[in-house]
This record gives C-alpha cells, structure tokens and sequence, in this order.
C-alpha cells in the first residue's frame, strides 16, 4: 500500500483525497487544522442557523461530476443543483437594473430591454468573445497541468488560432473598452476580474472568458448551501476509506522516512507522498522543516481579500431579494481597483455583493428573517498597511444598503469577518480568497505547478496552485495533483 497524506480538507484537498480514494493500492489520510472540513467554504452559525460565510457562485459543475464519477456516483443523485430565476441582478451605476437569466439568449433580451439595443448588440457580441477565448484557454491553461513557456510555444506552433483566440497580449479593461460602449455593461464585465480577486487594468484579456463560464455555462445554487459541496466530498472521501482527521494542525513537512514525514499536533505521519491543500506560503514560510529546498514559489502578489457580514435579514419576496444582487458605487467603477491595488485601501465607495441564502441555495433561514450575506471587496493584508476601521467601514456599507432599499432599517448583522480575520484562519493566505492575483500576461505560468518541482513526492493543490482560485478551479487543481501523483507513484495515468 502507498500512503499520501493531505494536508488541508478544503475543497481541492477533499478533491485530491476522493480521486486517490478510487485508486487501488493508495491508502489517504487527511489532516485538517480545523474542527469542520471545507476551508474557506465555511459555515458559522447564528440562533439555531447556518450560513456560508465563504463563496456562494457555484460555475463549471462539470469539475465536481468528475470528482463524483472517480467514485462511480452520478452528481444529481449527491447533490441537487438548480438555477435561481433571476440567477443575478445588476444595480447599475446609471440606476438601471440588469436581470441576468438562466438562459443566455433571456439576458441578452434583459440587456434589451434594460440597456437598449446597442447595448443588447455589444453583450451579444462580447459573450461570443468571451466564449472563443474560454474554449481556446480551458484546455491548455485550466483543466491540465500547469502550463510552462515551452508548453505555449508548442501550442502556438500547433494550434497558433488557439493562441490567438485567449487574448493574452492586452488587458482586460482594454478590450473590455474596446467591444462595450454602455457603462453600465462595461462595470459587469470588468466585475469578473474580481472572480479571481485580480486587477482589470493589468489581468491579461484571457480572464474576460469568465463572462462565459458565470453567464452562458452558467451559475448553479446548491441545494441546503455551498458547503454541501465540501460535506459532500468528506462523504465520498470517507466511503472510499479515506480517513479525515479534523483539529488536527499540521507542524512541519519534510522528506524522510519512506518519503515524506509530516507532523501534526497528534503525532508523526510517515508517506509516501503529500498533497498541500494549505496555501503554498503556510508551505514555504512556516511548515517546511528539510535542509533539501522545495523549489516552490509563491507565485505573485495576492488576490483581493473581502469585508464580510452575515445580516439578519427581514424576509422579503425572491422578486424583491433575488438569491444574487451586485450594487454598483455610483461613481466611476474604476476607482475601487485604484484603491484596492494601488492604494491597498478598502474602497472608499464600495460596490457591493449580496447573497440571499434562502433563494441562492435554498438554505433555511430564521422564523421570519433570511441570512444576507454582504461583501466588499478589500485589499489583502499587507506589511506596512495602514490600519482600517472596520466599524466604520461596517457603517459605511450598512448606510449604502439601507440607502439603496436592500435592507430595513432594523436589519441586524450577525456576523463578520475582515481581512485580518481572513488571513489568521488561512496561515500564509495574507486574507487573500483566490491565491495569486491574475495581474500580469505570465500568471498563469508564475501559479506554482501541482507537482512540486524539486522533492519527490510533494504535491500542491490548492487555489495557490495551479490552475488558481475559485471553488472548481481548486477543485481541478485537487484532481490535477491526485493524476500526477497517481502517474509517479503506481505509474498509471
Ligand atoms: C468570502 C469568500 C467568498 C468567495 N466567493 C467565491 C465564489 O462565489 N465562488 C467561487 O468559486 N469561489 C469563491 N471563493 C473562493 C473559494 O472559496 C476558494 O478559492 C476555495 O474554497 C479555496 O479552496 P482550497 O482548496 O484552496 O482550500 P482552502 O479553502 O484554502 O482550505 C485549506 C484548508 O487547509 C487547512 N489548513 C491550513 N493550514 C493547515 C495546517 N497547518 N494543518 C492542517 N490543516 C491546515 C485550513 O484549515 C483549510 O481547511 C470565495 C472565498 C471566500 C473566503
């Protein structure tokens, strides 16, 4: 028997485990710091309620199948998904509002409708744009191994189209400025740069293939919330006879033994290989204990962090309180990244996401409120940052809320989390959501690979890694480790 240890039940971690699970001849065992599996696909709980208080977008499905598939199990009898109606709603800048539908050809009619006819033409055509560049991108840069400059190369020797059609050599607010005329519109396409907490004014153009993967394949609820999708991966990691180990904290990793040795609060832990779910910097900064160097690099400055609150919401109607609402800032949009990036301020007026949680993913709220969760974007945390009053700040986007008519007046938050927050319970993370921020043509090749480059038998597999962050592109980076890990150790594919 070969044995692999994860370190981390986040969801590339769970991920990682259910797919070497399926092999014969790995025995996996998962180590988790905290008393709950997940991550930062977490849940608190208020007065008898439980809400997410991590991601709420569930896009790309097809990565959890695959997951669910290793283990012989068909996705829709796990786990029910469904499509909200409207899935999302936009709060423009202009004081227009966008219903963006279940179905593409709905929302361009909404865009019609809402927007007028140019810009039902211009939605059009930039879905289309962002479509080529998704289906030219996902297979060399997303769904296999980390890509390298050579890797390009032959891609652009061999398909030079496939090359062309990611749009690499620009910036996303460039061609965004370039196909969209309508401001309004112009906001909810550069919004997806933050779908990887990265900087439309430097994120290469390739990240506008995310208006596809949300808007044409799709956004999901998860039926009881979003971290039923973790629930879920413990379950099928533990029938396949993983064993998952939670309040366990990992101390160090190093090679030894009959590979690898890691240490955790309980005891010793011999392996032959280790899956990293934790953030590559909780690796390189505070757990790696060999004098032989790992050879892996962070991979950029992070992604944005968020200020978060859970608010006690009075029941409204799903046509008053869709289970997705975004508040733009009445001012030019731009300005939140110059704060966020250049700044490293929270946004002086910040637009705002909201999450119904009853209508998102129908998850039962109290008699008679709903859990509302709010997010403002924020810069990760920094040496050398100014502090932050965050009860003001609180104050700040609580006023916008209730200005705007998205909360009542004695609407009571009930939980929250700042950057700081976010940072102390991902050791390394420095609060970020999505690991490296997308801000720079090469960061795709700088994520670090999912195959450490110089220690045999150790692993990464986290939104740190490759392919990035976001909850099914950790999850393909779970599975990426588990095939290379796979291919090393037992040499099959
Ligand atoms: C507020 C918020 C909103 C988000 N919104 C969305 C969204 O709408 N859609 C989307 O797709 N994504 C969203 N994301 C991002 C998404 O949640 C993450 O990218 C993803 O869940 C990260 O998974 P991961 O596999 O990298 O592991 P993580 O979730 O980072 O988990 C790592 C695990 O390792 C454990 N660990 C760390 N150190 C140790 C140690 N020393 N010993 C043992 N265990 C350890 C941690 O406790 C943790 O459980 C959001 C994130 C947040 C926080």
């Amino acid at each position: 028997m070969k044995r692999v240890v994860v370190v981390g039940a986040g969801v590339g971690g769970l991920a990682a485990a259910v797919e070497l699970s399926a092999r014969p001849g790995v025995e996996v065992v998962v180590v988790e710091a905290a008393d709950r599996v997940g991550g930062k696909m977490g849940v608190a709980f208020h007065d008898g309620v439980r809400f997410d208080t991590g991601p709420s977008l569930f896009t790309l499905p097809e990565v959890l199948r695959g997951v669910v598939e290793s283990r012989g199990k068909v996705l829709e009898e796990e786990l029910e998904l469904f499509r909200p109606a409207p899935v999302f709603r936009y709060l423009l800048s202009g004081g227009e509002r966008l219903d963006v539908a279940a179905r593409l050809e709905e929302t361009g009619e909404n865009v019609r409708r809402s927007l007028g006819a140019k810009a039902a033409g211009e939605f059009r055509e930039f879905m289309g744009y962002s479509r080529k560049i998704w289906e030219a991108a996902a297979p060399h840069f997303v769904m296999g191994q980390a890509p390298t400059a050579f890797s390009a190369v032959k891609l652009g020797l061999r398909e030079l189209k496939a090359l062309r059609d990611i749009d690499s050599m620009t910036t996303m607010a460039a061609a965004i400025d370039k196909r969209v005329s309508h401001r309004g519109l112009r906001d909810v396409f550069l919004r997806y740069a933050t779908f990887n907490g990265s900087d439309p004014r430097c994120a290469p153009a390739t990240l506008n293939c995310v208006a596809w993967v949300d808007m044409g394949i799709g956004a999901y609820g998860v039926d009881g919330g979003m971290h039923e999708v973790a629930l879920l991966l413990e379950r099928l990691a533990r029938e396949g006879g993983v064993e998952v180990r939670l309040s366990e904290p990992v101390r160090s990793v190093r090679t030894g033994g009959r590979g690898m040795v890691v240490e955790t609060a309980a005891g010793v832990l011999e392996a032959d290989a280790v899956v990293m779910n934790a953030d590559v910097r909780h690796l390189i900064e505070d757990l790696w204990a060999d004098a032989k160097p790992h050879g892996v690099k962070a991979g950029g400055p992070p992604s944005t962090s968020g200020f978060n609150l859970v608010v006690r919401a009075r029941r409204r109607t799903e046509e008053e309180r869709p289970g997705h609402q975004v508040l733009f800032c009445d001012g030019d949009y731009m300005q939140e990244f110059e704060d966020l990036f250049d700044g490293e301020v929270p946004p002086r007026e910040p637009t705002l996401y909201l999450c119904a949680k009853e209508k998102a993913h129908r998850s039962q709220g109290w008699e008679e409120e709903e859990p509302l969760f709010v997010m403002a974007n924020a810069p990760a945390v920094r040496e050398g940052q100014k502090d932050v009053n965050w009860e003001a700040y609180e104050k700040l986007v609580m006023k916008r809320l209730l200005g705007a008519g998205l909360i009542d007046e004695d609407d009571e938050v009930v939980w929250r989390r700042t950057p700081q927050g976010l940072a102390e319970r991902f050791p390394g993370s420095r609060g970020s959501l999505y690991g490296a921020a997308s801000n720079s043509r090469l960061s795709a090749f700088s994520r670090p690979p999912n195959r450490a480059p110089k220690v045999k038998g150790l692993y990464l597999a986290s939104g740190s890694a490759h392919p990035g962050g976001g909850v099914p592109l950790c999850m393909q980076s779970g599975r990426q480790a588990a095939r290379e890990l796979v291919g090393d150790l037992l040499g099959g594919d």
